[in-house]
């Protein structure tokens, strides 16, 4: 099996991105902030926990996320791999991740991910608000605090994955269309 990690700031594109991915590469689609957003939408016990802490751009904790990860991992369906999108978010998460997958004799095969410049994830983010209408799109303030925690917790993750050589990046400015090329090139490869 494989385990890819696409890898990239709030609003660098990888729901987007993750779409073609999933389907060129018969991966399943593991997204924690859409898994999270349908919690809410249910109105489960997980989703009214969370539901705050994502309204205010903060992070779910690690023991959530990583408990809906493994549940998904439990119930493999027929793919090639998996793809993480927004999962893991911090060294914790990712030191978890980790220790999942070698329970199963598995190790995460690539991280893939997405740069794009600091205004760019505001001037993104800002456009997806009209479009998507989420709650934690919508305030500048909130929008602020996400890329903050990002630089702060998730970033970090860069030299985890850097230091074990599956850390690879690509250029996420350009077109839909130009982005999917550059990953489509560095896919291949694994
Ligand atoms: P984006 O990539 O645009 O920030 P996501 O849809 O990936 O959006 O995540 C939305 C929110 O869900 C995050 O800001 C965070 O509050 C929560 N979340 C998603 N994934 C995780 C995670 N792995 N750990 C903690 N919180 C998470």
């Amino acid at each position: 099996m494989k385990y890819s990690i696409l890898f990239g700031p709030p609003g660098a594109g990888k729901g987007t991105q993750a779409a073609s991915m999933v389907e060129n590469y018969n991966l399943c689609h593991l997204s924690t902030g859409a898994l999270l957003r349908s919690e809410i939408a249910a109105g489960t016990p997980l989703g009214l926990k969370a539901k705050s802490l994502i309204e205010a751009g903060n992070l779910v904790p690690d023991e959530v996320v990583e408990g809906m990860i493994a549940s998904r991992f439990a119930s493999a369906p027929a793919v090639a791999g998996f793809l993480l999108d927004g999962f893991p978010r911090t060294i914790a998460q990712a030191q978890a991740l980790d220790a999942m997958l070698k329970e199963r004799g598995e190790e995460v095969t690539a991280v893939v991910s997405i740069m794009i410049p600091d205004e760019m994830i505001a001037q993104r983010i800002a456009h997806r608000a009209t479009i998507e209408g989420r709650a934690d799109d919508a305030a500048p303030e909130i929008v602020q605090n996400r890329i903050d925690t990002y630089h702060q917790k998730t970033e970090p993750i860069i030299g985890y994955y850097s230091a074990a050589g599956k850390y690879h990046e690509i250029d996420g400015t350009g077109t839909i269309e130009e982005v999917a090329g550059r990953i489509s090139a560095l896919m291949n490869k694994f």
